[in-house]
Protein backbone atom coordinates (compact mmCIF):
# COMPACT_ATOMS: atom_id res chain seq x y z
CA UNK A 1 0.00 0.00 0.00
CA UNK A 2 1.32 3.29 -0.98
CA UNK A 3 1.51 6.13 1.55
CA UNK A 4 -1.21 7.74 -0.10
CA UNK A 5 -3.44 5.03 0.36
CA UNK A 6 -2.62 4.47 3.53
CA UNK A 7 -3.63 8.52 4.56
CA UNK A 8 -6.66 7.99 2.57
CA UNK A 9 -7.91 4.96 4.17
CA UNK A 10 -7.09 7.48 7.41
CA UNK A 11 -9.17 9.85 6.59
CA UNK A 12 -12.71 8.00 5.44
CA UNK A 13 -12.15 5.88 8.56
CA UNK A 14 -12.19 8.85 10.54
CA UNK A 15 -14.19 10.19 8.59
CA UNK A 16 -16.45 7.07 9.20
CA UNK A 17 -16.75 6.28 5.04
CA UNK A 18 -15.40 3.22 5.51
CA UNK A 19 -18.67 1.66 3.86
CA UNK A 20 -19.46 1.55 0.18
CA UNK A 21 -22.49 2.55 1.07
CA UNK A 22 -21.62 5.29 3.26
CA UNK A 23 -19.29 6.70 0.69
CA UNK A 24 -22.17 6.59 -2.28
CA UNK A 25 -24.68 8.39 -0.39
CA UNK A 26 -22.22 10.96 1.04
CA UNK A 27 -20.87 11.36 -3.22
CA UNK A 28 -24.73 11.59 -3.86
CA UNK A 29 -25.19 14.26 -1.25
CA UNK A 30 -21.98 15.51 -2.12
CA UNK A 31 -22.81 15.94 -5.82
CA UNK A 32 -26.22 17.01 -5.37
CA UNK A 33 -25.92 20.05 -2.91
CA UNK A 34 -22.42 21.55 -4.29
CA UNK A 35 -24.25 22.75 -7.42
CA UNK A 36 -27.37 22.76 -5.85
CA UNK A 37 -26.58 25.43 -2.95
CA UNK A 38 -24.13 26.92 -5.65
CA UNK A 39 -26.35 27.97 -7.95
CA UNK A 40 -29.32 28.71 -5.21
CA UNK A 41 -26.73 31.29 -3.51
CA UNK A 42 -25.65 32.71 -6.87
CA UNK A 43 -28.84 33.27 -8.05
CA UNK A 44 -30.11 34.43 -4.75
CA UNK A 45 -27.71 37.06 -4.75
CA UNK A 46 -28.68 37.97 -8.60
CA UNK A 47 -32.05 38.21 -7.40
CA UNK A 48 -31.77 40.02 -4.49
CA UNK A 49 -29.98 42.85 -6.44
CA UNK A 50 -32.41 42.86 -9.36
CA UNK A 51 -35.05 43.22 -6.60
CA UNK A 52 -33.23 46.10 -4.66
CA UNK A 53 -32.76 47.93 -7.80
CA UNK A 54 -36.36 47.44 -8.78
CA UNK A 55 -37.36 48.47 -5.27
CA UNK A 56 -35.53 51.55 -5.72
CA UNK A 57 -37.13 52.43 -9.00
CA UNK A 58 -40.53 51.98 -7.48
CA UNK A 59 -39.36 53.80 -4.21
CA UNK A 60 -38.42 56.66 -6.20
CA UNK A 61 -40.77 56.34 -9.08
CA UNK A 62 -43.35 56.72 -6.11
CA UNK A 63 -41.98 59.68 -4.26
CA UNK A 64 -41.12 61.75 -7.23
CA UNK A 65 -44.40 61.35 -8.92
CA UNK A 66 -46.50 61.87 -5.59
CA UNK A 67 -44.33 65.03 -5.52
CA UNK A 68 -45.40 65.91 -8.30
CA UNK A 69 -49.37 65.98 -7.98
CA UNK A 70 -48.73 67.72 -4.74
CA UNK A 71 -46.82 70.25 -6.28
CA UNK A 72 -49.52 70.40 -9.05
CA UNK A 73 -52.59 70.71 -6.49
CA UNK A 74 -50.47 73.66 -5.01
CA UNK A 75 -49.94 75.07 -8.05
CA UNK A 76 -53.51 74.89 -8.89
CA UNK A 77 -54.22 76.57 -4.95
CA UNK A 78 -52.22 79.51 -6.30
CA UNK A 79 -54.33 79.71 -9.41
CA UNK A 80 -57.64 80.05 -7.12
CA UNK A 81 -55.53 82.74 -4.73
CA UNK A 82 -54.81 84.48 -8.60
CA UNK A 83 -58.20 84.89 -8.80
CA UNK A 84 -58.78 86.59 -5.35
CA UNK A 85 -55.61 88.94 -6.28
CA UNK A 86 -56.69 90.01 -9.46
CA UNK A 87 -60.65 91.30 -8.27
CA UNK A 88 -61.32 94.65 -8.89
CA UNK A 89 -63.03 94.92 -5.99
CA UNK A 90 -59.27 94.31 -3.84
CA UNK A 91 -57.27 96.07 -5.78
CA UNK A 92 -59.85 99.47 -5.75
CA UNK A 93 -60.67 99.16 -2.06
CA UNK A 94 -56.89 98.10 -1.04
CA UNK A 95 -55.90 101.80 -2.72
CA UNK A 96 -58.55 103.41 -1.09
CA UNK A 97 -57.14 102.32 1.99
CA UNK A 98 -53.90 103.20 1.21
CA UNK A 99 -55.67 106.93 0.46
CA UNK A 100 -57.32 106.80 3.79
CA UNK A 101 -59.71 109.24 3.89
CA UNK A 102 -63.38 108.89 4.65
CA UNK A 103 -63.63 106.43 2.39
CA UNK A 104 -61.67 104.12 4.50
CA UNK A 105 -64.37 102.44 6.23
CA UNK A 106 -66.64 101.76 3.49
CA UNK A 107 -63.36 100.00 1.71
CA UNK A 108 -62.90 97.87 4.96
CA UNK A 109 -66.87 97.30 4.73
CA UNK A 110 -66.64 96.04 1.28
CA UNK A 111 -63.30 94.14 1.84
CA UNK A 112 -64.39 91.86 4.27
CA UNK A 113 -68.17 91.09 2.20
CA UNK A 114 -65.71 90.47 -0.31
CA UNK A 115 -63.81 87.81 1.38
CA UNK A 116 -67.18 86.36 3.31
CA UNK A 117 -68.99 85.82 0.10
CA UNK A 118 -65.86 84.48 -1.98
CA UNK A 119 -64.30 82.26 1.46
CA UNK A 120 -66.68 79.52 1.39
CA UNK A 121 -66.94 78.77 -2.27
CA UNK A 122 -63.01 77.91 -2.01
CA UNK A 123 -63.74 74.63 0.03
CA UNK A 124 -59.33 73.87 0.06
CA UNK A 125 -59.08 77.38 1.90
CA UNK A 126 -60.03 77.27 5.67
CA UNK A 127 -59.41 81.23 5.84
CA UNK A 128 -58.65 84.26 2.92
CA UNK A 129 -57.39 87.10 4.67
CA UNK A 130 -56.75 90.71 2.70
CA UNK A 131 -53.33 92.35 4.32
CA UNK A 132 -52.52 95.92 3.38
CA UNK A 133 -49.58 97.43 2.51
CA UNK A 134 -47.95 97.17 6.13
CA UNK A 135 -48.94 93.55 5.69
CA UNK A 136 -51.97 93.85 8.75
CA UNK A 137 -55.02 92.04 8.02
CA UNK A 138 -57.95 94.16 7.20
CA UNK A 139 -60.26 91.28 5.83
CA UNK A 140 -60.74 88.03 7.05
CA UNK A 141 -63.17 85.22 5.68
CA UNK A 142 -63.53 83.92 9.56
CA UNK A 143 -62.64 86.93 12.01
CA UNK A 144 -60.15 85.93 14.64
CA UNK A 145 -59.38 83.00 13.18
CA UNK A 146 -55.69 84.31 12.09
CA UNK A 147 -52.98 82.76 14.52
CA UNK A 148 -49.47 83.76 14.87
CA UNK A 149 -47.94 82.00 12.23
CA UNK A 150 -49.86 83.60 9.73
CA UNK A 151 -49.21 87.42 10.91
CA UNK A 152 -45.59 86.73 10.65
CA UNK A 153 -45.75 85.19 7.70
CA UNK A 154 -48.23 87.73 5.88
CA UNK A 155 -45.59 90.70 6.56
CA UNK A 156 -42.91 88.80 4.33
CA UNK A 157 -45.38 88.16 1.77
CA UNK A 158 -46.19 91.94 1.73
CA UNK A 159 -42.06 91.82 1.65
CA UNK A 160 -42.37 90.36 -1.76
CA UNK A 161 -42.63 86.64 -0.95
CA UNK A 162 -44.86 85.05 -3.02
CA UNK A 163 -46.35 81.81 -2.81
CA UNK A 164 -46.73 79.12 0.10
CA UNK A 165 -45.46 79.64 3.22
CA UNK A 166 -43.95 76.62 5.37
CA UNK A 167 -47.06 74.15 6.55
CA UNK A 168 -47.92 73.63 9.77
CA UNK A 169 -50.62 71.91 12.12
CA UNK A 170 -53.85 74.01 12.80
CA UNK A 171 -54.41 74.39 16.09
CA UNK A 172 -58.05 74.43 15.56
CA UNK A 173 -58.56 71.11 13.53
CA UNK A 174 -55.06 69.54 14.18
CA UNK A 175 -54.98 69.17 10.28
CA UNK A 176 -51.92 70.32 8.39
CA UNK A 177 -52.12 73.82 6.73
CA UNK A 178 -49.97 76.44 5.04
CA UNK A 179 -50.76 79.90 3.87
CA UNK A 180 -50.41 80.76 0.38
CA UNK A 181 -50.35 84.73 -0.18
CA UNK A 182 -50.07 86.92 -3.30
CA UNK A 183 -49.34 90.61 -3.30
CA UNK A 184 -52.18 92.97 -4.48
CA UNK A 185 -50.38 95.69 -7.19
CA UNK A 186 -51.97 98.97 -8.43
CA UNK A 187 -52.95 98.62 -12.03
CA UNK A 188 -50.02 100.14 -13.55
CA UNK A 189 -48.27 97.45 -11.13
CA UNK A 190 -45.77 99.94 -10.00
CA UNK A 191 -47.14 99.92 -6.44
CA UNK A 192 -47.78 96.84 -3.83
CA UNK A 193 -51.42 97.70 -2.24
CA UNK A 194 -51.48 94.65 -0.53
CA UNK A 195 -52.03 91.21 -0.33
CA UNK A 196 -54.37 88.22 -0.67
CA UNK A 197 -53.64 84.97 1.52
CA UNK A 198 -55.86 81.71 2.03
CA UNK A 199 -55.06 79.09 4.44
CA UNK A 200 -54.84 76.06 2.43
CA UNK A 201 -56.28 72.78 4.15
CA UNK A 202 -54.41 69.57 2.89
CA UNK A 203 -58.05 67.87 2.87
CA UNK A 204 -57.76 67.17 -0.40
CA UNK A 205 -54.16 66.21 -0.78
CA UNK A 206 -54.57 63.10 1.23
CA UNK A 207 -55.87 61.33 -1.66
CA UNK A 208 -52.66 62.10 -4.02
CA UNK A 209 -50.68 60.32 -1.15
CA UNK A 210 -52.14 57.34 -2.31
CA UNK A 211 -52.53 57.53 -5.93
CA UNK A 212 -48.90 56.58 -6.71
CA UNK A 213 -47.97 53.70 -3.79
CA UNK A 214 -45.04 51.34 -5.65
CA UNK A 215 -46.67 48.14 -6.75
CA UNK A 216 -44.95 46.57 -3.89
CA UNK A 217 -47.25 48.33 -1.14
CA UNK A 218 -45.52 50.58 1.49
CA UNK A 219 -47.42 54.11 2.52
CA UNK A 220 -46.54 57.67 1.39
CA UNK A 221 -46.41 60.24 3.81
CA UNK A 222 -46.09 64.23 4.01
CA UNK A 223 -43.35 65.08 5.66
CA UNK A 224 -42.50 68.70 6.92
CA UNK A 225 -38.95 70.22 6.75
CA UNK A 226 -38.16 69.49 10.41
CA UNK A 227 -39.67 65.71 9.15
CA UNK A 228 -42.48 65.51 11.07
CA UNK A 229 -45.20 63.19 9.20
CA UNK A 230 -48.30 65.37 9.36
CA UNK A 231 -49.83 63.09 6.23
CA UNK A 232 -50.17 59.42 5.18
CA UNK A 233 -51.73 57.12 3.06
CA UNK A 234 -51.89 54.63 5.55
CA UNK A 235 -55.71 54.05 5.70
CA UNK A 236 -55.50 53.30 9.35
CA UNK A 237 -55.31 56.41 9.90
CA UNK A 238 -53.88 60.25 9.38
CA UNK A 239 -55.06 62.49 6.80
CA UNK A 240 -53.43 65.89 5.94
CA UNK A 241 -57.25 67.42 7.66
CA UNK A 242 -58.17 65.43 10.52
CA UNK A 243 -55.18 63.94 12.13
CA UNK A 244 -51.64 64.41 11.17
CA UNK A 245 -49.26 62.01 13.17
CA UNK A 246 -46.90 63.98 15.55
CA UNK A 247 -44.01 61.48 15.09
CA UNK A 248 -40.72 62.38 13.36
CA UNK A 249 -38.90 60.31 10.80
CA UNK A 250 -35.18 60.92 9.26
CA UNK A 251 -35.61 62.05 6.06
CA UNK A 252 -33.47 60.17 3.14
CA UNK A 253 -31.83 62.37 0.76
CA UNK A 254 -32.75 62.82 -2.70
CA UNK A 255 -32.26 59.71 -5.68
CA UNK A 256 -31.41 58.04 -2.04
CA UNK A 257 -33.11 54.37 -0.53
CA UNK A 258 -32.38 54.15 3.08
CA UNK A 259 -33.09 51.60 5.72
CA UNK A 260 -34.78 52.31 9.07
CA UNK A 261 -36.56 51.06 11.92
CA UNK A 262 -40.15 52.53 11.91
CA UNK A 263 -42.86 51.41 14.39
CA UNK A 264 -40.75 48.23 15.23
CA UNK A 265 -40.24 47.26 11.55
CA UNK A 266 -37.87 47.81 9.04
CA UNK A 267 -38.24 49.79 5.98
CA UNK A 268 -37.03 50.92 3.08
CA UNK A 269 -37.35 54.59 2.50
CA UNK A 270 -37.24 57.38 -0.40
CA UNK A 271 -38.27 60.96 -0.15
CA UNK A 272 -38.92 63.72 -2.81
CA UNK A 273 -39.34 67.68 -1.87
CA UNK A 274 -41.81 69.49 -3.25
CA UNK A 275 -40.29 72.38 -5.10
CA UNK A 276 -40.12 75.52 -2.84
CA UNK A 277 -43.09 74.36 -0.28
CA UNK A 278 -40.99 73.34 2.47
CA UNK A 279 -41.95 69.74 2.77
CA UNK A 280 -41.26 66.70 1.52
CA UNK A 281 -42.89 63.14 0.28
CA UNK A 282 -41.88 60.05 1.87
CA UNK A 283 -42.50 56.94 1.02
CA UNK A 284 -41.66 53.77 3.55
CA UNK A 285 -42.01 50.27 2.10
CA UNK A 286 -41.53 47.25 5.12
CA UNK A 287 -38.28 45.47 4.47
CA UNK A 288 -40.29 41.97 4.85
CA UNK A 289 -42.67 43.01 2.41
CA UNK A 290 -40.60 43.84 -0.15
CA UNK A 291 -38.41 40.95 -0.18
CA UNK A 292 -41.16 38.66 0.40
CA UNK A 293 -40.87 37.56 -3.11
CA UNK A 294 -37.09 36.48 -2.45
CA UNK A 295 -37.98 34.87 0.69
CA UNK A 296 -40.62 32.91 -0.99
CA UNK A 297 -37.98 31.91 -3.82
CA UNK A 298 -35.40 30.75 -0.83
CA UNK A 299 -37.99 29.00 1.15
CA UNK A 300 -39.17 27.03 -1.94
CA UNK A 301 -35.47 26.56 -2.89
CA UNK A 302 -34.44 25.19 0.68
CA UNK A 303 -37.34 23.01 -0.07
CA UNK A 304 -36.40 21.53 -2.81
CA UNK A 305 -33.20 21.28 -2.11
CA UNK A 306 -34.28 19.05 1.14
CA UNK A 307 -36.41 17.48 -1.17
CA UNK A 308 -33.63 16.67 -3.87
CA UNK A 309 -31.52 15.55 -0.83
CA UNK A 310 -33.79 13.07 0.64
CA UNK A 311 -34.92 11.45 -3.19
CA UNK A 312 -31.34 11.21 -3.96
CA UNK A 313 -29.95 10.21 -0.54
CA UNK A 314 -32.75 7.74 -0.65
CA UNK A 315 -31.96 6.20 -4.23
CA UNK A 316 -28.20 6.35 -2.54
CA UNK A 317 -29.15 4.92 0.06
CA UNK A 318 -30.76 1.82 -1.69
CA UNK A 319 -28.32 1.68 -4.68
CA UNK A 320 -25.79 1.36 -1.45
CA UNK A 321 -27.96 -1.45 -0.20
CA UNK A 322 -28.11 -3.40 -3.15
CA UNK A 323 -24.14 -3.56 -3.65
CA UNK A 324 -23.59 -3.88 -0.02
CA UNK A 325 -25.83 -6.64 0.74
CA UNK A 326 -24.36 -9.41 -1.46
CA UNK A 327 -21.42 -8.09 -0.33
CA UNK A 328 -22.28 -8.81 2.81
CA UNK A 329 -23.93 -12.16 1.81
CA UNK A 330 -20.25 -13.28 0.15
CA UNK A 331 -18.33 -12.30 3.29
CA UNK A 332 -20.57 -14.90 5.62
CA UNK A 333 -20.65 -17.55 3.12
CA UNK A 334 -16.59 -17.38 2.45
CA UNK A 335 -16.66 -17.40 6.30
CA UNK A 336 -19.08 -20.68 6.27
CA UNK A 337 -16.87 -22.21 3.65
CA UNK A 338 -13.69 -21.59 5.59
CA UNK A 339 -15.55 -23.27 9.01
CA UNK A 340 -16.08 -26.30 6.30
CA UNK A 341 -19.52 -26.00 5.60
CA UNK A 342 -19.83 -26.46 1.76
CA UNK A 343 -23.19 -26.13 1.68
CA UNK A 344 -23.35 -22.63 1.43
CA UNK A 345 -25.67 -21.20 -2.20
CA UNK A 346 -25.75 -17.60 -2.52
CA UNK A 347 -28.66 -16.11 -4.16
CA UNK A 348 -28.06 -14.16 -7.52
CA UNK A 349 -30.35 -11.31 -8.49
CA UNK A 350 -30.01 -9.56 -11.57
CA UNK A 351 -26.54 -8.60 -13.40
CA UNK A 352 -23.35 -6.65 -12.32
CA UNK A 353 -20.39 -7.25 -11.06
CA UNK A 354 -21.11 -8.58 -7.53
CA UNK A 355 -23.29 -10.67 -9.09
CA UNK A 356 -21.04 -12.30 -11.64
CA UNK A 357 -18.85 -12.55 -8.38
CA UNK A 358 -21.42 -14.01 -6.22
CA UNK A 359 -21.87 -16.76 -9.38
CA UNK A 360 -18.17 -17.27 -9.65
CA UNK A 361 -18.47 -17.76 -5.88
CA UNK A 362 -21.08 -20.71 -6.08
CA UNK A 363 -18.96 -21.84 -8.66
CA UNK A 364 -15.95 -22.59 -6.72
CA UNK A 365 -18.21 -23.80 -3.62
CA UNK A 366 -19.63 -26.51 -5.78
CA UNK A 367 -16.31 -27.65 -7.24
CA UNK A 368 -15.17 -27.37 -3.56
CA UNK A 369 -18.22 -29.51 -2.40
CA UNK A 370 -17.95 -31.75 -5.26
CA UNK A 371 -14.13 -32.22 -4.34
CA UNK A 372 -15.60 -32.65 -0.54
CA UNK A 373 -17.82 -35.31 -1.71
CA UNK A 374 -15.56 -37.18 -3.70
CA UNK A 375 -12.52 -37.15 -0.57
CA UNK A 376 -15.13 -38.24 1.51
CA UNK A 377 -16.01 -41.08 -0.33
CA UNK A 378 -12.63 -42.26 -1.36
CA UNK A 379 -11.86 -41.91 2.62
CA UNK A 380 -14.70 -43.94 3.71
CA UNK A 381 -13.88 -46.71 0.77
CA UNK A 382 -10.20 -46.71 2.12
CA UNK A 383 -11.45 -46.86 5.68
CA UNK A 384 -13.96 -50.19 4.92
CA UNK A 385 -10.52 -51.51 3.11
CA UNK A 386 -8.56 -50.45 5.97
CA UNK A 387 -11.35 -52.48 8.41
CA UNK A 388 -10.97 -55.36 5.97
CA UNK A 389 -7.61 -55.99 5.96
CA UNK A 390 -7.42 -55.21 9.65
CA UNK A 391 -10.10 -58.02 9.81
CA UNK A 392 -8.23 -60.14 7.74
CA UNK A 393 -5.10 -59.65 9.49
CA UNK A 394 -6.75 -61.00 12.62
CA UNK A 395 -8.49 -63.72 11.28
CA UNK A 396 -8.08 -67.63 10.47
CA UNK A 397 -9.37 -68.16 6.90
CA UNK A 398 -10.32 -71.53 7.30
CA UNK A 399 -12.23 -71.33 10.52
CA UNK A 400 -13.00 -67.53 10.24
CA UNK A 401 -12.12 -67.85 14.22
CA UNK A 402 -9.29 -64.59 15.40
CA UNK A 403 -6.16 -66.04 14.35
CA UNK A 404 -3.04 -67.12 16.55
CA UNK A 405 -1.19 -63.40 17.09
CA UNK A 406 -4.58 -62.00 17.70
CA UNK A 407 -5.62 -64.73 20.18
CA UNK A 408 -2.12 -64.10 22.25
CA UNK A 409 -2.85 -59.99 22.02
CA UNK A 410 -6.12 -61.19 24.00
CA UNK A 411 -4.37 -63.33 26.06
CA UNK A 412 -2.36 -60.68 27.24
CA UNK A 413 -4.86 -57.75 27.73
CA UNK A 414 -7.04 -60.81 29.88
CA UNK A 415 -4.27 -61.51 32.10
CA UNK A 416 -3.91 -57.67 32.76
CA UNK A 417 -7.87 -57.07 33.02
CA UNK A 418 -7.64 -60.38 35.68
CA UNK A 419 -4.64 -58.68 37.20
CA UNK A 420 -6.46 -55.19 37.71
CA UNK A 421 -9.88 -56.80 38.81
CA UNK A 422 -8.52 -59.69 40.87
CA UNK A 423 -10.94 -61.71 39.01
CA UNK A 424 -9.59 -64.99 37.81
CA UNK A 425 -9.78 -66.01 34.03
CA UNK A 426 -9.69 -69.47 32.24
CA UNK A 427 -7.54 -71.09 29.24
CA UNK A 428 -8.86 -73.91 27.50
CA UNK A 429 -6.09 -75.55 25.43
CA UNK A 430 -8.19 -77.72 22.49
CA UNK A 431 -7.10 -80.25 20.11
CA UNK A 432 -8.66 -82.76 17.80
CA UNK A 433 -7.96 -86.27 18.58
CA UNK A 434 -6.31 -88.10 15.93
CA UNK A 435 -6.40 -85.95 13.11
CA UNK A 436 -3.78 -87.30 11.12
CA UNK A 437 -5.42 -90.75 10.68
CA UNK A 438 -9.14 -88.77 9.91
CA UNK A 439 -7.31 -86.54 7.02
CA UNK A 440 -5.18 -89.83 6.23
CA UNK A 441 -8.37 -92.01 5.58
CA UNK A 442 -10.83 -89.31 4.49
CA UNK A 443 -8.29 -86.62 2.71
CA UNK A 444 -7.40 -83.01 3.87
CA UNK A 445 -10.36 -81.45 2.36
CA UNK A 446 -12.48 -83.64 4.75
CA UNK A 447 -10.05 -82.70 6.98
CA UNK A 448 -11.10 -79.14 7.05
CA UNK A 449 -14.60 -79.07 7.37
CA UNK A 450 -13.93 -81.21 10.27
CA UNK A 451 -11.99 -77.94 11.34
CA UNK A 452 -14.62 -75.47 10.33
CA UNK A 453 -16.88 -77.56 12.80
CA UNK A 454 -14.73 -78.26 15.24
CA UNK A 455 -15.03 -74.38 15.21
CA UNK A 456 -18.83 -73.45 15.09
CA UNK A 457 -18.64 -76.42 18.23
CA UNK A 458 -15.97 -74.38 19.99
CA UNK A 459 -18.03 -70.81 19.48
CA UNK A 460 -21.56 -71.83 20.34
CA UNK A 461 -20.68 -73.88 23.56
CA UNK A 462 -18.77 -70.41 24.44
CA UNK A 463 -19.97 -67.02 25.89
CA UNK A 464 -20.21 -64.10 23.82
CA UNK A 465 -17.42 -62.94 26.13
CA UNK A 466 -15.41 -65.62 25.25
CA UNK A 467 -12.46 -65.83 22.50
CA UNK A 468 -11.25 -68.91 20.44
CA UNK A 469 -8.46 -68.72 17.73
CA UNK A 470 -6.83 -70.92 16.14
CA UNK A 471 -3.30 -71.56 17.57
CA UNK A 472 -2.05 -73.96 15.00
CA UNK A 473 -2.89 -76.96 12.84
CA UNK A 474 -5.62 -78.63 14.50
CA UNK A 475 -5.33 -76.99 17.95
CA UNK A 476 -7.25 -74.02 19.43
CA UNK A 477 -7.19 -71.59 22.46
CA UNK A 478 -10.01 -70.62 24.03
CA UNK A 479 -9.99 -67.99 26.85
CA UNK A 480 -12.07 -67.54 29.15
CA UNK A 481 -12.68 -64.02 31.24
CA UNK A 482 -13.72 -64.03 34.55
CA UNK A 483 -13.84 -67.69 34.82
CA UNK A 484 -12.31 -70.12 37.14
CA UNK A 485 -11.14 -73.67 36.98
CA UNK A 486 -14.82 -74.84 38.00
CA UNK A 487 -16.07 -72.76 35.01
CA UNK A 488 -13.42 -73.92 32.57
CA UNK A 489 -13.99 -77.59 32.83
CA UNK A 490 -17.78 -76.89 32.40
CA UNK A 491 -16.69 -74.67 29.46
CA UNK A 492 -14.79 -77.97 28.02
CA UNK A 493 -17.55 -79.79 28.78
CA UNK A 494 -20.13 -77.95 26.70
CA UNK A 495 -17.42 -77.86 24.22
CA UNK A 496 -16.92 -81.91 23.76
CA UNK A 497 -20.60 -82.41 24.16
CA UNK A 498 -21.43 -79.88 21.00
CA UNK A 499 -18.98 -80.91 19.28
CA UNK A 500 -20.42 -85.05 19.93
CA UNK A 501 -23.48 -83.96 18.38
CA UNK A 502 -21.36 -83.08 14.94
CA UNK A 503 -21.47 -85.75 11.99
CA UNK A 504 -19.02 -85.33 9.62
CA UNK A 505 -18.22 -87.65 6.64
CA UNK A 506 -15.82 -89.81 8.36
CA UNK A 507 -18.49 -89.58 11.63
CA UNK A 508 -17.86 -88.21 14.95
CA UNK A 509 -14.73 -86.70 15.98
CA UNK A 510 -13.50 -85.83 19.13
CA UNK A 511 -11.52 -83.46 21.13
CA UNK A 512 -8.88 -83.29 23.94
CA UNK A 513 -8.89 -80.24 26.29
CA UNK A 514 -6.24 -79.09 29.01
CA UNK A 515 -7.48 -76.53 31.47
CA UNK A 516 -5.84 -73.92 33.21
CA UNK A 517 -6.50 -70.88 35.57
CA UNK A 518 -4.54 -67.35 35.86
CA UNK A 519 -3.48 -66.94 38.30
CA UNK A 520 -4.22 -70.40 39.94
CA UNK A 521 -1.75 -72.15 37.50
CA UNK A 522 0.53 -69.93 36.26
CA UNK A 523 1.61 -66.13 37.39
CA UNK A 524 2.07 -64.89 33.29
CA UNK A 525 0.76 -65.58 30.05
CA UNK A 526 3.19 -67.89 28.21
CA UNK A 527 3.12 -70.22 31.25
CA UNK A 528 -0.70 -69.86 31.42
CA UNK A 529 -0.66 -71.54 28.20
CA UNK A 530 1.99 -74.08 29.06
CA UNK A 531 -0.05 -75.46 32.04
CA UNK A 532 -2.65 -75.84 29.59
CA UNK A 533 -0.92 -77.49 27.38
CA UNK A 534 0.33 -79.95 30.27
CA UNK A 535 -3.19 -80.38 31.06
CA UNK A 536 -4.00 -81.42 27.57
CA UNK A 537 -1.15 -83.94 27.49
CA UNK A 538 -2.35 -85.52 29.97
CA UNK A 539 -5.84 -85.44 28.59
CA UNK A 540 -4.72 -87.32 25.65
CA UNK A 541 -2.06 -89.48 27.78
CA UNK A 542 -5.19 -90.42 29.47
CA UNK A 543 -6.82 -91.74 26.48
CA UNK A 544 -8.39 -88.64 24.98
CA UNK A 545 -12.11 -87.34 24.52
CA UNK A 546 -11.40 -85.84 27.62
CA UNK A 547 -10.71 -82.44 29.62
CA UNK A 548 -7.84 -82.13 32.32
CA UNK A 549 -7.12 -79.22 34.41
CA UNK A 550 -3.79 -78.28 35.50
CA UNK A 551 -2.30 -79.17 38.32
CA UNK A 552 -1.38 -76.86 40.97
CA UNK A 553 2.12 -76.48 42.09
CA UNK A 554 1.55 -76.86 46.08
CA UNK A 555 5.10 -77.56 46.72
CA UNK A 556 6.72 -80.55 44.91
CA UNK A 557 6.69 -83.46 47.41
CA UNK A 558 9.76 -85.82 48.35
CA UNK A 559 9.16 -88.56 45.70
CA UNK A 560 7.58 -85.32 43.19
CA UNK A 561 4.20 -86.55 43.41
CA UNK A 562 1.08 -84.00 43.29
CA UNK A 563 -0.23 -84.08 46.52
CA UNK A 564 -3.83 -83.86 45.26
CA UNK A 565 -3.04 -86.56 42.20
CA UNK A 566 -5.84 -84.92 40.40
CA UNK A 567 -3.96 -82.13 38.16
CA UNK A 568 -1.44 -81.91 35.84
CA UNK A 569 1.47 -80.01 34.36
CA UNK A 570 2.49 -78.32 38.09
CA UNK A 571 5.74 -76.38 38.80
CA UNK A 572 7.29 -77.75 35.55
CA UNK A 573 4.53 -76.36 33.27
CA UNK A 574 3.48 -73.51 34.89
CA UNK A 575 5.36 -71.69 37.17
CA UNK A 576 8.05 -71.43 34.38
CA UNK A 577 7.67 -70.92 31.01
CA UNK A 578 7.56 -73.78 28.85
CA UNK A 579 8.38 -74.77 25.31
CA UNK A 580 4.66 -75.77 25.01
CA UNK A 581 2.38 -78.33 24.09
CA UNK A 582 4.83 -80.77 22.62
CA UNK A 583 7.62 -79.88 24.63
CA UNK A 584 5.53 -80.47 27.61
CA UNK A 585 4.14 -84.32 25.51
CA UNK A 586 8.11 -85.29 26.59
CA UNK A 587 8.57 -83.84 29.93
CA UNK A 588 5.25 -85.19 31.00
CA UNK A 589 5.44 -88.90 30.09
CA UNK A 590 5.17 -89.40 34.23
CA UNK A 591 2.32 -86.94 34.85
CA UNK A 592 1.38 -85.56 38.04
CA UNK A 593 -2.16 -86.54 39.46
CA UNK A 594 -4.83 -84.47 37.41
CA UNK A 595 -8.43 -83.64 37.41
CA UNK A 596 -9.87 -85.30 34.36
CA UNK A 597 -13.42 -84.87 33.21
CA UNK A 598 -14.43 -87.56 30.81
P1 LIG B 1 -3.30 -86.83 18.58
O1 LIG B 1 -4.62 -87.43 18.91
O2 LIG B 1 -2.25 -87.25 19.45
O3 LIG B 1 -3.39 -85.34 18.55
O4 LIG B 1 -3.01 -87.26 17.16
P2 LIG B 1 -3.08 -86.46 15.90
O5 LIG B 1 -3.04 -87.24 14.71
O6 LIG B 1 -4.31 -85.58 15.93
O7 LIG B 1 -1.86 -85.46 15.98
P3 LIG B 1 -0.64 -85.16 15.02
O8 LIG B 1 0.12 -84.03 15.61
O9 LIG B 1 0.06 -86.43 14.84
O10 LIG B 1 -1.24 -84.81 13.63
C1 LIG B 1 -1.80 -83.53 13.35
C2 LIG B 1 -2.30 -83.47 11.99
O11 LIG B 1 -3.12 -82.43 11.67
C3 LIG B 1 -1.17 -83.41 11.03
C4 LIG B 1 -1.60 -82.52 9.95
O12 LIG B 1 -1.66 -83.13 8.68
C5 LIG B 1 -3.00 -82.19 10.34
N1 LIG B 1 -3.26 -80.84 9.99
C6 LIG B 1 -2.64 -79.73 10.47
N2 LIG B 1 -3.18 -78.60 9.91
C7 LIG B 1 -4.17 -78.99 9.06
C8 LIG B 1 -5.08 -78.31 8.20
O13 LIG B 1 -5.11 -77.10 8.07
N3 LIG B 1 -5.97 -79.08 7.45
C9 LIG B 1 -5.98 -80.42 7.55
N4 LIG B 1 -6.86 -81.08 6.82
N5 LIG B 1 -5.15 -81.08 8.31
C10 LIG B 1 -4.22 -80.43 9.09
MG1 LIG C 1 -1.99 -81.63 17.58
MG1 LIG D 1 -4.49 -83.99 17.34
Amino acid sequence: MSPWEGRMARLLSALRLESIKNKIVTLAVAATLIPTVTTAVVSYAQNTRSLADQLDHELQRAVSQTALELDLWLQQQLVELAGLETSYVVSENLAKLRDGGPGRYQALSRLEEYVSAVGPRLPDFSEVLILDSEGLPVASSTPGASSGPAEAWARSVVGGVEGFGEPFIDPGSGAVAAYAGRLVRSPSRSEVLGAVVARVRFQDARRLLGEHLPTHGGRVMLVLGDGRVVGSSDPAGESTGSGAEQRSVPLPGPGQVVEYVDGGQKVLAASASVEGRHMSVLVELPRNQAYAPLHQLRNLTFALVALLLVVIGSVAYFLGQAIVRPLARLTSGASEVAAGDFSVDLPTIGGGEVNDLTEVFNDMVRHLRDGRRALDEAHEELMERNAELERLSITDGLTDLINRRRGMEILHEEVRRSDRYDIPMSLLMVDVDHFKRYNDTHGHLEGDMVLRGVSKAIKQATRGVDTASRFGGEEFMVLLPECDADGAMEAARRMRERLAREVFRGGHVTMSVGAAVYPLHADHPEGLIAAADAALYQAKDGGRDRAVLAAVDRGASPDGQDPIGSQAGGKAAGKKPSAGHRSVKKAAKKPKASKTAD
